[in-house]
């Protein structure tokens, strides 16, 4: 056993590159520590040294911590270890079936040093504590009558035939005298041989006070020696103790940006649920919630105000529904609720439309951006009776309300409707990228000075054989959240880099405009793609126009920007999309060498007023007074043609001309142009090489 040195500390960890560094932690903090892979190993090393502390991972090989916990409390040392277990994340956790296989604390990986000085300190104080209790008891057992602690002799009936003087205050309280009986909790002691090696204890209290009892010794006519020990400190600090791992146990429940329920904590509440309604026959509503273009205001106004916005929403949430329904965040900008006792599922309705209206309401009065919700949900018991099968049917609502144009809810309506869950049209989109079924339409970006196609802008498209051509609106967003983005980008950027070949085979000299992610461009392979692709397919940097938009918020990233420059200075042209779409500022288009700034469709639409023809024509004159050229997207009559030429724009793409077209429409469209005298010819191809003649 150990004085005042530093402790021992056993710790089993499979992982070696954690094991490395518990390790290392653990000896800076003063303790000598034994490291050992598995719990089988951890066991053998324990029983030779009985270290006062252990530290187990829960998932090892050979042994589990669990298994290791049971094993060290099987053997009823007379000296206690205190085992804290590691859990890898909180939904792993039992922490029931752990207490009662003797586990003191937990501890959640990754865990902070400063956690782990906390626990450790507290481990130490509780084992030291019992130590010099252990050592009092056997060093007064010798005199029991100066013993201040209570010492009682009882015969194997339980009757009390000795007391110290400690006891006889005590024996008063307890109702018990000399001659009589011992009180009534210490009695399983009676059956106790201390010579088995089990120390067992039994616990009385009595006037704030608790003490511990143990047979320390049977003398040969059978008569028992009964040492107790006021442990109402170590008491004391083992109920910190369970206040701190509570509230360690409530903290992993709660979500920390909003302090809302989290995911582990919906996977208790729904099953926990379900089983309540079972019971009550009542129903529960399950929604599932997205805050509609979470991405744009994560993009235009930063992650600060993304944060407020989650934050509000489930505040406002959780204000407005009664306390025994949850609000869960399920991660991102995803939200579930949990709405009990309903007594008929017409209710749920209601309830949605209150929520988003509140939820709108709300935020409109604040300072945030606005925001709509997008809900769906579905209900126990009639949708389903397994929590899973409920979230599927709630996602598949939500995925409906999203189709359906967004700022709306809907219900799981049964089977028969062709609903496609976000998980399902996910797995759908990977497998498009894998087989290569992603593939570039190409729109005529028209030339109004020179009266001809000035060059294409490559869009891709999603066929999907059940769910037809998917929106890009629709999975471009998933590609970003769900890291298909790259590979999606790279099938786009090689397949038209392909199709661009092959016109200037054929004698076209067209420019290729690319949509560039943010995510695509940061990656770290981009760039040599980029030139391979390009040397491959022996293109002209200068016809490549790389198209970013505010929203991506590629200026605000330093290895962004750098590459966009490096891009620039490779001859590449650089185009800022979408401008007045959000929040677009001349101050931008001094930041990079942008060639080009196309102007957001949806100011065009707006031309037919006054006022938007004014904006559109500010626009314009500060994009030239800037140097830019001027192009104009979502151009769709021959009036706005008109009128863009007039103001000075000098590029124009829209339905107006032509619609996103496969490549071979593309080249008829262009066939057609040529035959109608406005063609575009590349410099390096000459009369004779040419197959098509324009
Ligand atoms: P965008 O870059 O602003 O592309 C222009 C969108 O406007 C295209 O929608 C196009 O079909 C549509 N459009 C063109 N002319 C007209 C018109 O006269 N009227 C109307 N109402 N719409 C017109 P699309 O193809 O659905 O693409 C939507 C967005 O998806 C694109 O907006 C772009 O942000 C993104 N996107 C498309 N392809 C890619 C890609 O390969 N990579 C990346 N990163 N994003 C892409
Ligand atoms: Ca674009």
């Amino acid at each position: 056993m150990e004085g005042s040195q530093p402790l021992t500390i056993l710790f089993a960890e499979d992982d070696s590159v954690s094991a490395k560094i518990l390790g290392r932690t653990l000896q800076n903090l003063g303790y000598t520590a034994h490291g050992f892979v598995n719990g089988q190993q951890a066991l053998d090393w324990f029983i030779e040294k009985q270290p006062p502390i252990i530290i187990s991972d829960w998932m090892m090989p050979l042994m589990d911590g669990l298994e290791f916990c049971s094993k060290v409390r099987a053997l009823q040392l007379p000296h206690y270890t205190y085992f804290i277990l590691l859990t890898a994340n909180a939904g792993q956790a039992n922490y029931r079936k752990a207490m009662d296989s003797g586990v003191d604390d937990f501890l959640s990986k990754p865990f902070r040093r400063d956690d782990l000085y906390i626990r450790l300190r507290v481990a130490e104080r509780i084992v030291r504590q019992r130590w010099e209790t252990d050592a009092k008891i056997r060093s007064l057992a010798h005199f029991p009558s100066d013993n201040p602690n209570p010492v009682l002799q009882a015969d194997r009936e339980g009757r009390i035939t000795y007391a110290n003087q400690a006891t006889l205050g005590l024996l008063k309280l307890w109702g018990c005298d000399v001659g009589g009986n011992l009180p009534g909790s210490l009695l399983p002691l009676l059956s106790q041989s201390p010579e088995s090696g089990l120390v067992r204890e039994c616990e009385l209290c009595c006037d704030h006070r608790t003490f511990s009892f143990a047979v320390t010794s049977v003398s040969q006519e059978g008569l028992i020696y009964l040492y107790g020990h006021d442990i109402t400190a170590r008491k004391h600090a083992e109920t910190q103790l369970i206040d701190m791992r509570n509230r360690a146990v409530t903290q992993s429940l709660q979500d920390a940006l909003t302090g809302i329920g989290n995911r582990v904590l919906l996977d208790q509440r729904l099953p926990e649920l379900i089983e309540k309604m079972k019971v009550s026959q009542r129903k529960l509503g399950l929604v599932l919630i997205d805050i509609d273009n979470f991405k744009d205001i994560n993009d235009s106004y930063g992650h600060k105000v993304g944060d407020q916005v989650i934050i509000h929403v489930a505040h406002a949430l959780r204000d407005h529904l009664k306390s025994r329904d949850s609000v869960c965040r399920w991660g991102g900008d995803e939200l579930v609720l949990l709405i009990s006792d309903l007594p008929n599922r017409s209710v749920m309705r209601q309830i949605c439309d209150r929520l988003i209206q509140f939820v709108k309401e709300g935020v409109a009065q604040s300072d945030l951006p606005k925001i709509t919700l997008s809900m769906g949900f579905s209900v126990y018991p009639d949708d389903a009776e397994c929590p899973e099968t409920l979230m599927q049917k709630a996602d598949q609502a939500l995925y409906q309300a999203k189709a359906d144009g967004r700022d709306a809810w809907r219900e799981y309506s049964g089977d028969s409707v062709l609903f496609t869950s976000t998980q399902n049209v996910y797995q759908r989109l990977n497998a498009a990228i894998e087989e290569q079924r992603i593939t570039a339409f190409f729109q005529p970006v028209w030339d109004v000075v020179g009266n001809r196609p000035a060059g294409v802008e490559a869009l891709a498209r999603w066929p999907d054989p059940a769910l037809g051509f998917v929106s890009p609106d629709e999975f471009i967003p998933l590609a970003e959240s769900k890291g298909l983005i790259i590979a999606l980008s790279r099938l786009v950027m090689k397949k038209s880099f392909e199709t661009m070949q092959l016109w200037r085979n054929q004698g076209l000299d067209l420019t290729l405009s690319l949509n560039l992610s943010k995510r695509q461009l940061v990656d770290k392979h981009f760039l040599t793609e980029l030139y391979t692709l390009v040397d491959d397919h022996q293109l002209p940097h200068s016809n490549i126009i790389f198209e970013v938009t505010e929203r991506q918020s590629i200026l605000g990233h330093a290895i962004g920007r750098q590459r966009l420059e490096e891009m620039v200075a490779a001859g590449f042209r650089l185009s800022l999309d979408d401008f007045g779409s959000g929040y677009s500022s001349f101050d931008l288009v001094g930041e990079l060498p942008f060639h080009e700034m196309k102007i957001y469709g949806g100011l065009i639409r707006k031309m037919d007023t006054p006022q938007g023809k004014r904006i559109v024509q500010a626009i314009i004159e500060m994009g030239l007074t800037l140097g830019l050229t001027l192009v104009a997207e979502g151009v769709e009559s021959e009036e706005q043609v008109e009128i863009l030429r007039s103001m000075g724009t000098q590029k124009i793409q829209g339905y107006h001309y032509s619609k996103p077209l496969p490549q071979d429409k593309l080249m008829d469209y262009l066939k057609g142009m040529a035959q109608r005298g406005h063609f575009s010819r590349p410099d390096n191809v000459t009369e004779a090489s040419q197959k098509i003649s324009f």
